[in-house]
């Protein structure tokens, strides 16, 4: 049996991401379209956990598009910063988003910490049209804690301050192959990956 559906949006504007996503989802029989490709005005995100924002923007593509739609939202939680950044991760440092003052923000509020735990989320949520009353959702989750200085140049966002807790490598250091196979995006859209092969 196929899939019910043959094209699937990707809900992000985010080219790291969209080539993690179109890597991992090469097994199936499906054609990866970014939302770029249909114009779509970016989602808001004003809620204050991952799956609601991943449903709304997931949701938002979906009725702009007519198609299936695949968002994520992910982030980066600190135990000791009570989880922050979190669903703040893309705009820490505030606007104009820059990665740069992002991890620059990161390093300044760790400081003083001894507890460097930190691990990266990521919800994947896909909707085969915008009233799908049973989206599929999967999740990832990717320990490691945060150095107190960058290291590597690969990635993208907070992967020269964050070190896999199993490779020590950061994020930044790790081939793409790796860290897709590791990483809580990985991970999500590995589970993703199950559940669509399921319903084929
Ligand atoms: P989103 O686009 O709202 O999901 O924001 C995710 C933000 O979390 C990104 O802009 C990065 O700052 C951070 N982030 C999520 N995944 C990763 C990753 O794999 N590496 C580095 N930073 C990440």
């Amino acid at each position: 049996m196929a899939l019910p559906f043959d094209r699937l949006v990707i809900a992000t504007g985010n080219a790291g991401k969209l080539r993690e996503i179109r890597q991992l989802l090469s097994p199936l029989a499906l054609e990866v379209l970014p939302q770029s490709d249909f114009a779509v005005p970016e989602a808001e995100e004003p809620h204050c956990t991952f799956i609601e924002n991943a449903l709304a923007k997931a949701r938002h593509a979906s009725m702009h598009t007519g198609l299936a739609a695949l968002a994520d939202d992910s982030g980066i939680c600190v135990d000791a910063l009570q989880g922050a950044p979190g669903v703040l991760s893309a705009r820490y440092a505030g606007e104009p988003r820059s990665d740069a003052r992002n991890n620059d923000k990161l390093l300044a509020a760790m400081a003083d910490q001894e507890n460097r735990h930190a691990h990266y989320y990521c919800v994947m949520v896909l909707v085969r049209h915008p009233e799908d009353p049973q989206p599929l959702i999967a999740e990832g989750i990717w320990q490691g804690e945060i150095l107190d200085t960058p290291r590597g140049d690969g990635g993208f966002g907070y992967d020269p301050i964050f070190l896999d807790a199993k490779t020590d490598k950061t994020g930044a250091e790790l081939p793409l192959e790796i860290k897709n196979r590791i990483s809580h995006r990985g991970q999500a859209l590995s589970k993703l990956l199950h559940m669509l092969e399921r319903l084929q």
